[in-house]
């Protein structure tokens, strides 16, 4: 107890692998995964629950005091979401959501409402964080900042695959359309937009196998510890 955390920050934009590499590698460091995409998806969902348009801001934030969230993980080290104690982890997941994760996310009340949430978990345990603006923003001093990019059509085909094989199909080209139009949302709002640090290493992951994409974030990774 009392000593330094160590933290590693991977931003990136959506379907870059983030998620599945950044559990994988912090599994093999023994590090906790935090997934902040999945506390954005919460808010989103919440206001989809609620019937509140992502778009209206001032809406959004009058639902920000009747939400708490909290965050646990299971013995395989998965990250669960609940908001008002109801489990909505398989919830935040669904397609629509995205998009509502995506609107919620430019507003500056929700990030700074979800700021200490973030950072406590690097207070407490050595974290893998991934994110949009955790090695510019929420983690500014993190030991090591990896941003991990690929082909907007990389990307989608990714998506497209992982959809499949859960058994909800989507179309390739809207798969496409909508990946771009997150890019450019992320990219594009005034609040923490989406761009690598300064200090960041940045890892294409476009064309690799998930062995190839592991070994290259790992190898980073332990170089820099
Ligand atoms: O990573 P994931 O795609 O699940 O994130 C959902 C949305 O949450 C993203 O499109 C992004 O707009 C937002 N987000 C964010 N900052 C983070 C993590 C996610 O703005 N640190």
């Amino acid at each position: 107890m009392g000593e330094k955390k160590r933290a590693v920050a991977i931003d990136g934009p959506s379907g870059a692998g983030k998620s599945t590499l950044a559990r994988a590698v912090a599994r093999k460091l023994g590090f906790r995964y935090v997934d902040t995409g999945a506390i954005y998806r919460s808010v989103g969902y919440f206001a989809f629950s609620k019937g509140v348009a992502p778009s209206d801001w001032e809406a959004v934030m009058k639902l920000l005091p009747e939400i708490s969230l909290e965050i646990s993980y299971d013995g395989d080290g998965l990250q669960h979401m609940s908001i008002n104690g109801r489990d909505v982890t398989r919830e935040i997941r669904l397609p629509e959501i995205s998009m509502y994760a995506s609107r919620v996310s430019a507003i500056p009340a929700v990030r700074d409402f979800l700021m200490e949430t973030q950072r406590s978990m690097a207070r407490t345990h050595d974290v893998i964080m991934d994110g949009r603006d955790i090695g510019t923003v929420v983690l500014p001093g993190a030991d090591v900042k990896i941003f991990l990019t690929a082909t907007p059509e990389d990307r989608a085909m990714r998506r497209y695959l992982e959809l499949k094989e859960r058994g909800t199909p989507q179309d390739y080209n809207k798969l496409l359309t909508e990946i771009r139009e997150r890019d450019y949302n992320d990219s594009h709002r005034s609040a923490a937009p989406l761009r690598p640090a300064e200090d960041a290493v940045v890892l294409d992951t476009t064309g690799n196998t998930f062995e190839q994409s592991f070994q290259l974030l790992l190898r980073t990774i332990e170089e820099r510890l």
